[in-house]
């Protein structure tokens, strides 16, 4: 029986069932439970091509999107083209608004992100944050391809929350796999991946911020890494999975009513 998306029960249900399913049964079950549009976003990394396989593969009502930042690696728009090509399915893209990248390259320089953290925070909210609330407008529930063992930033995320900065159900299928499962999976089904994985960068996001990590660096280790050196090496985080004021999103046990 489809149940109401704001009310605290259904996290409160799919924290209870989605632990015991495989992630197909996960993404099965918040479809079938939750009315209203869900939204997958893909950053086309390893995790978010083994979840838009499943989607892909089981007919699945969850848009697939993307926010495409303009900085992006070619490999990851080839990737985007081939996925799209190998499952007959669109990959919806979102992009910054226009006047605001002026605005920011005209303030900041074309790589001011590099110079200082208010400045990379306010080039993350141009290209990706805000486009990302677009995307979720209006959606009920919204799948990631987050792992809880990807950073030590994301110690609090569970398998599904309330996500209170965009008011709908969050859920990670993936949450609890660890990357070499990941890997497995897509080699097992012949999903398509980037290449730059094979190269050392186990995460991926804009080219200008991304390096290759070396062997036993934590696998965000090459994000921002100019930040995150002299700190925890762990890598810093976008802003997408933050609340407003610059904390995680914990686990919410129940929406607010
Ligand atoms: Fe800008 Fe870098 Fe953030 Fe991409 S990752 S939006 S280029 S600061």
């Amino acid at each position: 029986m489809p149940f109401d998306p704001r009310s605290p029960s259904p996290v409160e249900r799919l924290q209870q069932e989605l632990p015991a399913l495989d992630p197909a049964g996960r993404l099965a079950l918040l479809r079938r439970s939750v009315e209203g549009p869900i939204v997958f976003t893909t950053s086309l990394g390893l995790e978010d091509q083994a979840i838009a396989h499943l989607i892909f593969t089981a007919g699945l009502a969850i848009e697939v999107a993307t926010l495409d930042t303009g900085r992006l690696f070619p490999e990851t728009y080839a990737l985007w083209a081939e996925t799209e090509a190998r499952y007959g399915r669109r990959i919806r893209a979102f992009y910054p608004r226009q006047e605001a990248v002026e605005a920011l390259v005209a303030d900041q320089g074309i790589d001011g992100f590099y110079h200082a953290i208010e400045a990379r925070k306010a080039c993350c909210h141009v290209r990706k944050v805000e486009p990302l609330g677009r995307a979720l407008k209006g959606a009920s529930a919204w799948v990631t391809g987050l792992r809880a063992e990807q950073s030590a930033h994301r110690g609090g995320l569970e398998l599904a929350t309330w996500d209170q900065g965009h008011g709908l159900i969050k859920v990670s299928p993936l949450f609890d796999w660890s990357r070499e499962a990941v890997a497995a999976f897509v080699e097992r089904e012949g999903v398509p991946v980037n290449p730059l994985h094979a190269r050392g960068f186990p995460s991926i996001g804009c080219a200008p911020c991304t390096r290759a990590v070396a062997p036993g660096e934590p696998e965000r280790a090459g994000r921002w890494w100019w930040e995150s050196e002299g700190r925890d090496g762990a890598g810093s985080e976008c802003g997408l999975h933050l609340t407003p004021d610059g904390r995680l999103v914990r686990a919410a046990r129940g929406a607010p009513r």
